[in-house]
């Protein structure tokens, strides 16, 4: 049977509640993912990731918050590029609480949020905290949800044979090496090798200036290079979040 939430119907998806399952909720954006990756990089990875988790586990996968916070010049390439269409906070928010108190009112007890998106770190971290507030004033208190980056579940083993010359961090990643090792993996076909970027790596001050522009950014919108990225690396990198992944929930929901 389907794990994806969207695939199911109403009562197929009431008995995998009342059965205790967890929903996990994947959050991306919509942002440039420089000349050889699609837009949609950032949706489809956290959601490929908690699908395949969600294959040994009593979960269900709702379908991923498309949109997410603001691109950020040092970890997105910012706003300025066509497509990269972003929610405002409040939006974001508002979404975020509406679709993890539905969940709620669902009966669900254990919700895992799953970003795949830098800049929407602290929008599910406070839309998590918002909605058990909501839920206490409904009387609910036995809902639980956790929240994590897929990426941060590479192990260090993993870190250290991909990058021999030190790791730059998920900020500076973007477009680059790990995302597109695991586009390799997930979706080769939204792959364009062809047009990798042959660029140095993004140069940021220490500070956030506006109005935005792309000083620093490579052309591209890649922040470090990706040229070394295979699928064999994708599907490591992979395996690595799908065993962290379903390691943990189930640790921490049982
Ligand atoms: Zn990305
Ligand atoms: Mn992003």
């Amino acid at each position: 049977m389907t794990v994806r939430m969207a695939d199911m119907s109403w009562p197929d998806y009431e008995a995998k509640i009342k059965n205790g399952a967890v929903v996990m909720l994947p959050v991306g954006s919509i942002e440039q993912h420089s000349y050889h990756l699609p837009l949609g990089v950032d949706r489809y990875l956290p959601a490929a990731v908690a699908e395949e988790a969600a294959q040994t586990l009593n979960a269900v996968v709702a379908e991923p918050i498309v949109y997410g916070a603001r691109s950020q010049m040092r970890m997105g390439g910012g706003q300025t590029y066509p497509g990269t269409t972003s929610l405002r906070p409040d939006t974001l928010m508002a979404v975020l609480r509406d679709v993890l108190t539905a969940f709620v009112d669902h009966g669900a007890k254990k919700i895992a949020i799953v970003n795949g998106h830098y800049e929407n770190m602290m929008f599910t971290y406070e839309a998590a905290d918002l909605a058990l507030r909501e839920a206490k004033i409904l009387g609910i208190d036995d809902v639980a949800i956790m929240r994590f980056e897929y990426w941060d579940y590479m192990t260090k083993e993993t870190i250290a044979a991909l990058f021999p010359d030190g790791y730059p961090g998920m900020e500076l990643e973007h477009a680059a090496l790990i995302e597109t090792s695991l586009m390799l993996h997930y979706r080769p076909a939204l792959v364009d090798m062809a047009r990798l970027p042959q660029e140095a790596p993004g140069d940021f001050p220490t500070y956030d200036l506006f109005p935005a522009t792309r000083a620093g950014v490579p052309p591209s919108g890649a922040l470090s290079p990706p040229n070394r990225a295979t699928a064999e690396y994708g599907a490591r990198i992979a395996a690595d979040c799908v065993a962290g992944i379903r390691r943990d929930i189930a640790a921490v929901f049982g």
